[in-house]
């Protein structure tokens, strides 16, 4: 059910706005340049010129065309075809990738949807688990058009679709109006079909079309809704905003992959904190990970509250600084609260247990992966990064050295400072583990004798470390002789 319009566009000439060729990433642009020597039509669309027009270093750079996704690639050598659901060509330079979708005749979203973690921003983040979509049709290659080639569940959900149209076709399927805009590699004019620059403008996030129906279609446009608020600023507009309420829950059928995908978008590019923030206002966060939802419902402002924030915090100013982040360490705060609760349902005297932690992460995991795949790689470390911490808080003698060595310290030691911050463990202890790794062998078997000997004084208590007060660089080891009551808990 190709969208039919007449409406033509409103052509905005190279001298009325600001986009120029020096804000386009060189390759998409040979891209383009490329397309239009063969004698296709060929735009750049999408959030690269949203961003451009707010003064903002896009992302990555989209291409919309004439040419069919087999056109594109006898055109390019470094050119692959991806997408079940939609068939998209992909031309690599190096590690950049710009992506080239054939104009559509539907409202089926295409550019973007397909779980593909950007890996310049997310090292860690390379093959994503099969997305579940096995259930899902394959692709007809010799789609011609027909409108035969599109597939709807029993909730309107769009399955597949091929259906290739013409750019007055394929703006409709968009999701916002500030990400359906085209830039016109012809004559560098930019067309807008739907008020797309006007809304640019005013900073509004509006849904193309019926909300209701875009929704429904793929309800993922519910979080990217959020993240655009979150990382543009934007205000959703009344009939964008309002079905959300009301048709959240349809996201429990998205694949959980695809869940995976954006949840690394909304949380690990740059807009962490703000992110958390709109999903939970909009009830999303129940949908998208129910047990973190209800323990941040029913623990508002508590201790794991304030470390998920300063964990975030630190998230955002890492990918502002360009520094690598992990899901690893996104999902340990994730899961910190629901992971606590689980440790804390036990008997008081295992909390410190290996096995009562580890317990706790697999089914706080587990429970999790019902709606967000979790890759395995990714939740070994957040067992890691849990099962190390009663370690890290109570260091004995010689051993702290070999736990110095351990793969998974660095990010342990990271979840430490930041219990720390929010009170959650000895700021003392946290400060003694920053010094060993900072100081000359020499100065570390120092340490550790002078730690050695404070326990033995104490008649073999845990911990304790007053040897090492006054110590310069506040160095003051671990003095805590009791066991803390709650290792992972809120405290
Ligand atoms: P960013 O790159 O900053 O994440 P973007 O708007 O470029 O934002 P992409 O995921 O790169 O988002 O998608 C590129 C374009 O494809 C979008 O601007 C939009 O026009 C279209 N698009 C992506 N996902 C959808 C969707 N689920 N429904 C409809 N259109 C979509
Ligand atoms: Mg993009």
């Amino acid at each position: 059910m190709p969208v039919a319009t007449t409406a033509a566009p409103r052509i905005i000439g190279r001298a009325d706005h600001v986009i120029s060729r020096r804000n386009i990433a060189p390759n998409a642009l040979k891209v383009l340049y490329k397309l239009r020597e063969a004698g296709f039509q060929a735009f750049l669309v999408g959030g690269c010129l949203r961003d451009v027009m707010l003064g903002l270093e896009p992302k990555d750079f989209d291409v919309a065309t004439s040419a069919r996704p087999e056109e594109v690639k006898r055109l390019f050598r470094n050119c692959r075809i991806i997408g079940r659901r939609f068939r998209l060509a992909h031309v690599f330079f190096g590690r950049e990738i710009i992506e080239v979708a054939t104009f559509r005749a539907s409202s089926a979203p295409s550019q973007g949807e397909e779980p593909d973690a950007d890996p310049d921003i997310l090292p860690e983040v390379g093959a994503v688990a099969d997305d579940g979509a096995d259930d899902m049709p394959t692709a007809d290659d010799s789609d011609d058009g027909d409108g035969q080639d599109r597939l709807l569940d029993g909730q309107g959900r769009i399955l597949r679709d091929n259906t290739y149209g013409t750019i007055d076709d394929d703006v409709w399927r968009r999701d916002f109006t500030c990400n359906a805009l085209y830039y016109n590699i012809d004559d560098f004019s930019v067309w807008d079909y739907v008020g797309g620059f006007e809304d640019i403008a005013a900073r509004r996030l509006s849904l193309i079309g019926d909300p209701e129906t875009r929704y429904r279609e793929d309800p993922v446009r519910m979080l990217r809704a959020a993240r655009f608020e979150a990382k543009l600023g934007f205000t959703l507009a009344p009939a964008t905003e309002e079905p959300i309420a009301r048709l959240r829950e349809l996201l429990a059928q998205v694949p959980a992959a695809r869940l995976f995908d954006e949840s690394l978008k909304l949380f690990l590019t740059g807009h962490g904190v703000k992110s958390l923030a709109v999903l939970q206002q909009r009830g999303l966060l129940r949908v998208l990970y129910p047990t973190v939802g209800a323990y941040l419902d029913k623990h508002a402002g508590n201790l794991v509250e304030k470390l998920l924030i300063a964990g975030l915090e630190n998230t955002d100013a890492r990918v502002l600084a360009g520094k690598p982040v992990t899901p690893t360490f996104l999902f340990t705060l994730l899961l910190y609260g629901p992971i606590a609760a689980l440790i804390e349902a036990q008997p008081s005297d295992t909390w410190h247990d290996t096995a009562t932690i580890l317990d706790a992460c697999d089914r706080a995991v587990y429970e999790a992966q019902q709606r967000v795949t979790i890759p395995k790689r990714f939740s070994l470390g957040i067992r890691d990064m849990f099962a190390m911490q009663p370690r890290l808080e109570q260091p004995r003698g010689r051993r702290a050295l070999r736990t110095l060595e351990m793969p998974k310290f660095r990010a342990a030691f990271d979840l430490l400072v930041l219990r720390a911050k929010a009170g959650m463990a000895a700021t003392a202890t946290a400060q003694w583990w920053h010094r060993l790794q900072e100081v000359s062998p020499e100065e570390r078997a120092q340490m550790i004798e002078q730690l050695e000997r404070s326990q033995s004084r104490q008649g073999g208590a845990q911990g304790a470390g007053q040897g090492n007060e006054g110590e310069e660089g506040g160095g003051g080891a671990p003095r805590r002789r009791r066991r803390r009551r709650r290792p992972a808990g809120p405290a």
